[in-house]
């Protein structure tokens, strides 16, 4: 087998595989091995060896009988807050922790085997679920019930949340590529601190059919990968309206591989961003943005303008107020979604209950833990009569006007481009004391998942203690293959995106 199959990426994979340089299973073989050693990372809560190398084997038949499915054989993850019906599916929490799905999620199938009775599958190799905060609900990794994932970058960081183990399993190397869900920053933000390529695709681009709900207006699938043009290859296999799924765009899937290494209409191969407005919104670049952030960002920027782009100065002026916003829409939502988790629908039931109610509380109690009640109490409080048009109104108000002030961006630039996080990935238990501390520094992930605009984390070289930093790029309505196409020009002329942390 080839050297190192674990540095080729999606890409390079699928053309190893094509080129018979490696099989599926060798390919699978090598990457669990991976898995075992690195297995003190936190990435994965479940692994299926035996069922992933069967997989493998079937991906390699298929391919000898002439299948060329664009994902056939490649190993791949799960955030797990995807059900699968091969696997148990957690969400992190001890309220599901044994919680077996009797159906795929459409994203998996899609994914992998195809969606029973529909369209086929793109061939994917499933390893297993990868580690994640509660229910989605988090920064760093710290809130899931079944111990952190690390960032491999400095295992004494974290790889950020909530996919965080999405992000520390692709960034170690372990797959290629990962599923993630972004609903107030979840794959941008792990992308950033462990320098990885993320994109959460605009809301409906991706069906939520299967996946675990947090905040239904919000939650939206993508994916964490080593570039922009693996990142191409999944979400092309990914997205597309759904019939399952009410909120699902009534879009036709598209390829959104065409476009990469094209200049953009009108310009050069040399010049390949010729034309292309960034717009810099003042407000994304405050006194407390970290400087070796800002370093790399402004760097990162002046590459895209070496690419032909042009800088643009233009403004967000409610992006503080996003915090708030999201922090009351997003806490309403999960206090309504997870009210199904009673102890007799699913998951977890307590044993020590004499009665119903009592059964209900205790469930309850022993289920979730203390970032979850913290957000139901947070979102029943402000959908409760007497303050709904105080916080809630309110927020659904603000939620508008920060939509209408991207809308007045992208009337004078074509992207927009800023730091994911305000400083590199912090220390394991930095913020036990103070939850608020990570609602802060979520600043520039949530306008754009507020508005429902897609956005990336590219990575942009190593800020302080050598730690990654990420350069957000937000696209508008549906402008996804643009912002894969504008990543993949700046990953052909940098190498960012190429950096392995040491001993990986
Ligand atoms: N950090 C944000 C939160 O805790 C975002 C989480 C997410 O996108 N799932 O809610």
């Amino acid at each position: 087998m080839i050297a190192q199959p674990e540095r080729l990426g999606v890409a390079g994979l699928r053309r190893a595989l094509a080129a018979r340089e490696c099989s599926s299973v060798e390919l699978t073989q090598h990457l669990l091995a991976r898995v075992t050693a690195h297995h003190g990372l936190g990435a994965f809560l479940h692994v299926d060896g035996e069922r992933a190398l069967a997989a493998a084997a079937r991906a390699d038949q298929r391919r000898a009988a002439g299948d060329d499915a664009v994902l056939l054989g490649i190993p791949i993850a799960h955030k797990d807050v995807f059900v699968t019906a091969d696997a148990p599916t957690s969400a992190g929490s001890r309220m599901l922790q044994h919680y077996a799905s009797p159906f795929d999620a459409t994203v998996v199938a899609r994914l992998g085997d195809g969606v029973p009775g529909g369209a086929r599958g793109a061939g994917a190799v499933t390893l297993g679920k990868l580690n994640c905060d509660e229910f989605a609900m988090g920064s760093t990794n710290e809130n899931s019930a079944f111990g952190p994932a690390r960032n491999p970058w400095d295992t004494s960081r974290v790889p950020g949340g909530s996919s965080g183990g999405s992000a520390a399993a692709v960034a170690a190397r372990l797959v290629p590529a990962a599923t993630g869900t972004d609903t107030g920053g979840s794959i941008r933000q792990p992308a950033a601190f462990t320098g990885t390529t993320g994109i959460k695709p605009t809301y409906g681009v991706c069906s939520r059919y299967g996946i675990i709900a947090f905040a239904s207006s919000l939650d939206q699938a993508g994916v964490l990968a080593g570039s922009a043009e693996d990142c191409a290859l999944l979400l092309s296999a990914m997205s597309g309206h759904d019939p399952r799924d009410a909120t699902s765009a009534e879009h036709p899937a598209q390829d959104f591989t065409l476009d990469l290494g094209r200049p953009l209409p009108g310009a050069s191969a040399a010049r390949p961003l010729q034309g292309l407005r960034v717009g810099l919104p003042h407000e994304f670049f405050p006194a407390m943005l970290a400087t070796d952030v800002e370093g790399r960002v402004r760097a990162a920027v002046a590459e895209l303008v070496a690419l032909g782009a042009q800088a643009v100065e233009v403004s967000l002026p409610r992006t503080e107020l996003s915090i708030p916003v999201y922090y009351i829409i997003a806490p309403a939502e999960a206090s309504s979604n997870l009210s199904r988790y009673d102890g007799v629908r699913y998951g977890h039931r307590s044993a020590h209950a004499d009665d119903l109610l009592e059964m209900y509380r205790r469930t309850r109690a022993e289920g979730f833990g203390a970032e979850v009640k913290r957000r139901i109490m947070i979102g029943t409080y402000v959908l409760s009569h007497g303050y709904y048009d105080a916080y809630y109104l309110q927020a659904q108000k603000l939620r508008r006007m920060i939509a209408d002030d991207f809308k007045r961006c992208f009337e004078r630039c074509d992207l927009i481009a800023g730091p994911v996080t305000p400083s590199v990935a912090w220390q394991l238990g930095a913020q036990a004391d103070d939850p608020v501390k990570a609602y802060l520094a979520d600043i520039f992930t949530l306008p754009a998942s507020l508005a429902g605009l897609p956005g990336m984390s590219v990575p942009a070289g190593q800020g302080d203690h050598g730690m990654p930093v990420g350069l957000q790029l937000i696209g508008n309505y549906f402008g996804e293959a643009r912002l894969l196409q504008v990543a993949h020009a700046l990953q052909q002329a940098t190498d960012w995106h190429r950096a392995v942390p040491p001993g990986f």
